[in-house]
């Protein structure tokens, strides 16, 4: 284990040499780039094909590409996809069956995708969600063999927020906008006056080893300050915040809240919420036969708590209307998956509120469901001391 791990300076030469001393390692590099009136993750040739020069402007239920002068690669906020798309895919087959010419039944695993990916451009709210996926799917009893291959050869590059976007608020969930842990490599872009370049901070032995490969400058003391500078005037530049209270209590104290009635009115239960999630990690699976009923598949695709057959038990779904499953879905995130995992099911990444076709904003309804209950106990304790004063003689 090294002691003193590298820092240094890139410029676009050396950010493409990056790319490709990982692609001639056999890595397939995934990264940010402009497909579809979007920034989206695909596989990157080369540094070229990330998004310079395009920025993003988002609120509820909106997103738009806006060109920017700045030449910037990573100044943009997150899109619809996130790295779960990679390492927890939304299909995978997980085994044939098959009648053999003797009339037995033969069932075979089916072999499982596992690149050796290198992903370009993490966001620090998506790093912790990938450690939060880590716990979820490979680090209890019951783990999805699948997620922890493709995770345990996976190269991560982060890239610190300089530019967060109007539905951001990972401050307030403590996962951003600056990368501390997780990650083998972090750049942090510059754009100034003395010209476009990255700081990179090295974050594991593997990361040192690869920089070695690339060629650099050793970051002086300016760049460094400044990599600090932008990271710092983006934590205060966030376009949301959750209510500073105890979210895990707040949501177990408000199961009864009128505000559930109020979201559902407006909650198609499309489950985009569920889908743009980077934490969110339901599957369900379902079985597939040919005409001939001589071959069978077995499929693992996601699923959301939004679709009524997510809770279905004999007669029916447990949880019919949108009230209790939207009620699910945000109590699940910000209270009881601490109960299960250990931490928040929320890294503030704001996508679900971009992708919301109606806009429903999670921090807003923790702001109401956080005032609901305030006024409640305010009503609660005033009856107490009007009955104190009523019993007064
Ligand atoms: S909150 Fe929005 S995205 Fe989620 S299920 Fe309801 S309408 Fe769809
Ligand atoms: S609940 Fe919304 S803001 Fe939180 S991690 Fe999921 S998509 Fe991002």
């Amino acid at each position: 284990m090294s002691e003193r791990r590298t820092t240094a300076v890139l410029d676009r030469t050396g950010l493409d040499a990056l790319v490709q001393v990982l692609r001639a390692r056999g890595r397939t590099v995934i990264g940010p780039t402009v497909r579809d009136g979007a920034v989206v993750l695909a596989d990157l040739a080369t540094a070229e094909e990330l998004p310079f020069g395009w920025g993003t402007e988002v609120e509820a239920g909106r997103y738009r590409l806006v060109p920017r002068a700045d030449g910037a690669a990573f100044a943009h906020t997150t899109g619809p996809q996130s790295w779960k798309a990679f390492l927890h895919p939304e299909r995978e087959k997980v085994w044939d069956a098959d009648r053999t010419a003797d009339g037995r039944l033969s069932v075979a695993e089916a072999p499982r995708a596992r690149p050796s990916y290198a992903f370009l451009g993490v966001r620090p709210c998506d790093l912790r969600a990938v450690a939060i996926q880590d716990r979820v799917l490979a680090g209890g009893r019951y783990q999805d063999r699948g997620y922890r291959e493709r995770r345990a050869g996976a190269f991560l590059i982060a890239a610190e927020c300089t530019e967060p976007g109007a539905t951001c608020f990972c401050v307030s969930m403590g996962s951003g906008p600056g990368a501390d842990a997780g990650f083998d490599l972090a750049l942090t872009e510059l754009v100034d006056e003395t010209g476009h370049r990255f700081h990179v901070r090295a974050g594991s032995d593997a990361g040192d080893e690869l920089l070695a490969e690339v060629p650099h400058r050793p970051a002086e003391p300016e760049t460094q300050a400044a990599a600090r500078d932008a990271v710092d005037a983006a934590r205060e530049r966030m376009g949301r915040a959750m209510p500073p209270v105890d979210l895990r209590t707040l949501l177990g104290d408000s199961l009864e809240a009128d505000r559930w009635d109020d979201v559902a009115a407006r909650c198609l239960t499309c489950g985009n919420c569920t889908m743009v999630c980077p934490t969110c990690f339901c599957t369900t699976t379902e079985e597939i036969t040919d005409l001939t009923g001589d071959h069978a598949e077995r499929w693992q695709r996601w699923d959301s708590c939004f679709d009524l057959d997510f809770s279905y038990l004999h007669g029916g779904p447990v949880r019919a209307s949108a009230r209790s499953r939207y009620r699910q879905w945000l109590t699940h995130k910000l209270s009881t998956w601490y109960e299960q995992f250990g931490s928040s099911g929320c890294v503030g990444c704001g996508r679900c509120i971009t992708w919301c076709p109606v806009g429903i904003d999670i921090t807003e309804e923790a702001s109401a469901l956080h005032d609901e209950l305030a006024a409640r106990l305010r009503r609660h304790d005033q009856e107490g001391e009007n009955g104190r004063k009523e019993s007064e003689p």
